[in-house]
């Protein structure tokens, strides 16, 4: 009886170490794409809170999810029911119902920087993306640049929330700009005193200003739970997939 507990205390040890895919691996035999399904999915339903990076066993998965139509699908499933909770909201004639967004892997694809960079295997390294980030060449995400003209259309304001830098702003509105994304009425960055704090905290806080001066924010998209929890969370909260990368 003893060995038996101390047995399964072992094995439920190799079971929650998350950091460890191989050993997951015992229990899904040679079945490693059906063992990186599961972790995809736990990573989107923020199951796996917080990871680092890619395991070993999902590198090929990653890559090949990234560069294949489900990728694209599952972003244009995201934004289709983001359009269709749009459309069915009564807005107020005040002009302060507010849509947010996100913009890294939410409105620009980061996808041509990735591709050199392991698809998330590959710890993320702060200086070589501010690099990309300022070639300014990042695409469009083609789904959520419609989902961003319904809810212009719509009435909504829209309000940009990234975490990018404030020093990146002049290059962010060209990439955005260049990638189609027009007459936003906000681009918030971060600035030099958001530079500490976790991406839920500033995010948060950023969202907080707005219900303080009176916007409702009623939609939120991001890539990332930190674009969407936290305090004056959205009324509904729309997760685009990324099994690249885990921001806190
Ligand atoms: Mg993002």
């Amino acid at each position: 009886m003893k060995f038996f507990l101390v047995f399964s205390l072992a094995l439920l040890s190799i079971v929650f170490a998350s950091d460890n895919l191989d050993s997951h691996l015992l229990m899904y035999g040679d079945d490693v794409g059906l063992l990186c399904n599961s972790w995809r999915v736990a990573g989107e339903a923020n199951n796996l809170s917080p990871w680092k990076k890619v395991p070993e066993e999902c590198r090929g998965y990653v890559k090949d999810y990234m560069t294949s139509r489900a990728y694209v699908l599952d972003l244009q499933m995201v934004a289709n029911e983001a359009v269709g909770y749009a459309r069915g909201i009564e807005l107020g004639d005040d002009g302060n119902d507010v849509w947010v967004f996100d913009v890294d892997e939410t409105l620009l694809s980061n996808l041509p920087y990735y591709a050199h960079h392991g698809y998330g295997y590959q710890v993320f390294n702060h200086g070589l993306f501010d690099k990309w980030v300022e070639n300014g060449t990042a695409p469009v995400i083609e789904s959520s640049l419609k989902l961003y003209e319904e809810v212009f259309r719509l009435g909504f304001k829209v309000f940009l929330l990234t975490g990018r830098s404030e020093r990146h702003r002049n290059i962010t509105v060209e990439n955005l700009r260049n990638a189609g994304f027009m007459n936003w009425d906000k681009l918030i960055l971060r600035d030099v005193e958001d530079y500490d704090k976790s991406a839920t905290t500033y995010k948060s806080e950023k969202r907080s200003e707005m219900v303080k001066e009176g916007y409702r924010v009623l939609g939120n998209s991001g890539d990332q739970w930190s674009d969407l929890l936290g305090a004056a969370i959205s009324i509904r909260s729309f997760k685009l997939p990324n099994p690249m990368y885990y921001i806190a």
